[in-house]
């Protein structure tokens, strides 16, 4: 999450308190975005909503759209690094009942999940799971929501979300709304060609099997992917890509990193490739961090590592 460039008093729109009031929606304004992040950092939203619908959150892009106002959307905040200094923009939550909708289809030969871009990425492969439907079991430790999962392509070693995506409802900056499918959409390694606009929902095509089979196998997933994950606390992030056939972590490690600090930013001392921040720490500290130990990588290694938290 960048610190745009300055944009014009905004407020001069309307002549009222921000310049939605006439929208009839309920935006605040210097939202403290920490508490909306695993992290825990950074400052304030200079704008804050959680739009009721899609139709609600069209005007509110319109709108920011007319003053050159900028808009993110927050997800889980399991991959986001808020500045400081906070956004100078409007910050969304799909939150709402209409964005966090799971539709199952397990009628015909292969299934189909339908979920909006709020609902809790879990809940979508406990959904599939329940209704004996395979293929994303593998990603049921990973927090945030399916949004959030879209746009970065989560995975890991039993696959990424985006080998199973079969369209994506996206809202653009003038607040129409298209479908994307086959080759307009592309992802890669946690990437994907969705940052041009909000993923409101997602179509994922999966396949039959047994509800009994691959619940065991998304129970052994939990176990395995949690302890491979930093208990105990939500103050952690992930911090770096894995680098083609190797373990970011393995890296890191090999590199001497553990326990590094900056301020009250560690390198965690079991998973390397974690950032864990006591309470009290600022988004600087994660970003010195983050770049101190890729110092330390590249001139003990000659590897360059790329961050996965987004800043
Ligand atoms: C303990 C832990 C374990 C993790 N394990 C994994 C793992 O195994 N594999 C993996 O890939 N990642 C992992 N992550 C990272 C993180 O959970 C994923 O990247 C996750 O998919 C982020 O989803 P989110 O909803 O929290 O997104 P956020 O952190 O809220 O946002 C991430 C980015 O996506 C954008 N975004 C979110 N929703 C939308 C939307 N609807 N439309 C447009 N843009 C949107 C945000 O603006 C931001 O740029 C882990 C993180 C933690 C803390």
């Amino acid at each position: 999450m960048t610190e745009s460039s300055a944009v014009d008093d905004p407020r001069r729109h309307s002549g009222g308190a921000t310049p939605f009031d006439d929208l009839g929606l309920a935006v605040g304004s210097g939202e403290p975005l920490a508490a909306h992040t695993w992290l825990g950092v950074g400052g304030a939203a200079r704008f804050f909503c959680e739009p009721v619908d899609c139709e609600a959150l069209a005007r509110l892009v319109r709108r920011c759209q007319e003053l050159a106002l900028s808009v993110r959307v927050i997800g889980g905040g399991s991959n986001v690094l808020v500045p400081d200094g906070g956004f100078p923009g409007l910050v969304v939550r799909l939150s709402a009942p209409a964005f966090c909708g799971i539709e199952v289809d397990s009628a015909g030969a292969t299934g189909a999940v339908d979920a909006g871009a709020g609902a809790k990425l879990v809940h979508v492969v406990a959904a599939a799971v329940q209704a004996g439907l395979a293929g994303i079991e593998t990603l049921v430790a990973v927090p945030g929501t399916i949004g959030g999962a879209l746009v970065g392509n989560a995975g890991g070693r039993g696959g990424d979300i985006g080998d199973r995506v079969r369209r994506v409802t996206v809202m653009l900056p003038d607040g129409t709304v298209e479908e994307r499918e086959g080759d307009r959409l592309a992802f890669g390694s946690r990437w994907s060609n969705l940052d041009d606009g909000i993923v409101v929902a997602c179509r994922l095509e999966l396949e039959v099997e047994s509800p009994q089979q691959l619940t065991k196998r998304m129970q052994k997933q939990w176990i395995v992917e949690r302890a491979e994950q930093p208990s105990g606390s939500r103050s952690v992030a992930l911090l770096f890509k894995d680098p083609l056939g190797v373990s970011a972590e393995s890296i890191i490690a090999q590199a001497g990193c553990r326990g590094l600090r900056v301020g009250g930013a560690t390198v965690h001392s079991t998973h390397a490739n974690y950032v864990a921040v006591q309470p009290g720490s600022s988004s600087n500290d994660v970003r010195g961090l983050v770049e101190l130990v890729r110092g330390q990588v590249r001139q003990r290694l000659g590897v360059e590592l790329t961050p996965h938290i987004e800043p």
